[in-house]
């Protein structure tokens, strides 16, 4: 076991009993507070330690970076560019600084006052600075519903789709943190009746419950990622809401696939939990069969046991939980995502957002997406407020929530994306 993820640590600083963020966590995001400029934290219960002064401190020092500016920066790229091995090693050193038994911070009351911030007193930026995006379709689940619907059952899973993990390549500019407003998308939409397309507000706004994993480790053109080296490239993860606007996808997405019905805005946590804190909750793959290609053989745990949830709020109201879902149901893991992704010669750079797919299971409650919940409108939501949700109504906030528990080991959590829909500008 890495001993960082030891369930029987504790720290110096208060963490309630069901946070997300206790210190076999301590994800890594980019925070501001009172105008200073945004720089590298770690999540610690309600706590955001500032990373940039405790590096100015000299707590890193025997970690002798490479670049000691990585944490000043207004995003992690610079500091993920130091490779796998830092990212462990600084973590390590925070897990250690942030011990009960260390009195290295926990008795300098100097120190632990400029660098301990209320979660709340702070404001969460964008991570990363996103250069490309891809967004798979990796859950058979959610693969099979949506297909049953648009193709009949015999026909649902395309012909390629056991053999290779499908993506598109998204929209990097539209990535969002979470409480970032988002407005209703207008675009042509056309009837299945209608003799002429029309131009208008989205009127089948939906969410969909993703989880992505941001790239940590560059490649150069004309080399590829094995299943087996793919995890020293991935950093971490978060949870993605790829917002989808149903009618304009069904128009426009043939023969070129999704666009502008994407396009228009995708949501993501703040925090980005590493590869090393998600550990003990690796699990079995679903089997594959038929047999994938050489190329996309793995070994060993590629799945992660991360317990899903969304709730929609419309305003002033109280939340309704619409889905309880698992990134454990993923057909396709990440590493072979990967795998695939650069399986042509294809370079990927630091920075890279890869989205798994709406993430359903089997049962109706786990499904991903309101297209799927409410099976393209005819099986309406009931809300708190005796109104319906076919799909996302403006002034509605959509909230993601995931998080790893079981037995014997340390609850750890993504905290929560979220997102109101605001009228079309
Ligand atoms: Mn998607």
């Amino acid at each position: 076991m890495i001993e960082a993820n030891n369930p029987d640590l504790k720290s110096w600083v208060e963490v309630p009993a069901n946070s997300d963020f206790p210190i076999q966590n301590l994800p890594f995001g980019i925070f501001s507070i009172n105008n200073a400029s945004p720089r590298a934290g770690v999540a610690i219960g309600n706590f955001v330690v500032d990373l940039s002064v405790l590096s100015e401190l000299g707590f890193f020092d025997q970690l002798e970076l490479a670049d000691n500016t990585v944490f000043h920066k207004q995003v992690l790229n610079d500091f993920m560019a130091l490779g796998k091995p830092v990212w462990t090693a600084v973590r390590n050193r925070i897990s250690e600084l942030l011990r009960d038994d260390n009195p290295e911070l926990r008795d300098n009351s100097d120190a632990k006052r400029q660098v301990l911030y209320p979660l709340q007193m702070v404001q969460m930026h964008l991570p990363v600075q996103v250069g490309d995006y891809t967004d798979f379709y990796s859950s058979i689940e959610h693969a099979t519903n949506v297909g049953t619907m648009f193709r009949g059952k015999e026909n649902a899973l395309p012909a390629n789709w056991l053999h290779l993990p499908i993506g598109y390549h998204g929209r990097a500019s539209s990535i969002v943190v979470s409480g970032t407003p988002v407005y209703r998308p207008k675009g042509q939409t056309k009837a299945d009746d209608a003799a002429m397309p029309t131009y208008q507000p989205s009127r089948l706004l939906d969410f969909e419950l993703e989880m992505a994993f941001i790239v940590g480790q560059s490649t150069n053109m004309g080399e590829s990622i094995t299943t087996k080296k793919a995890e020293e490239h991935i950093f971490g993860m978060v949870l993605f809401n790829d917002w989808s606007a149903r009618d304009i996808q069904k128009w426009e997405y043939v023969p070129l696939g999704p666009f502008l019905g994407k396009s228009f805005a995708s949501s993501i946590s703040p925090w980005i939990v590493t590869l090393d804190a998600l550990d003990p909750y690796r699990v079995a793959s679903p089997q594959q069969e038929p047999e994938v290609l050489p190329y996309l053989q793995f070994e060993g745990k590629k799945n992660f046991d991360i317990q899903l949830e969304v709730s929609i709020q419309p305003e002033n109201q109280e939340e309704k939980l619409v889905c309880q879902s698992n990134f454990k149901y993923m057909y396709w893991n990440m590493a072979q995502q990967l795998a695939h992704h650069t399986v042509n010669g294809c370079n990927i750079n630091v920075g890279d957002m890869c989205a798994s797919g709406t993430i359903s299971g089997k049962d109706e409650t786990a499904y991903g997406s309101m297209l799927e919940l409410t099976w393209r409108g005819s099986k309406p939501i009931s809300m708190p407020d005796g109104t319906e949700r076919k799909f996302i109504q403006d002034n509605d906030t959509v909230i993601m929530r995931g998080f790893c528990q079981k037995e014997g080991f340390a609850r750890i959590g993504f905290g929560e994306v979220t997102g109101k829909v605001f009228p079309a500008i």
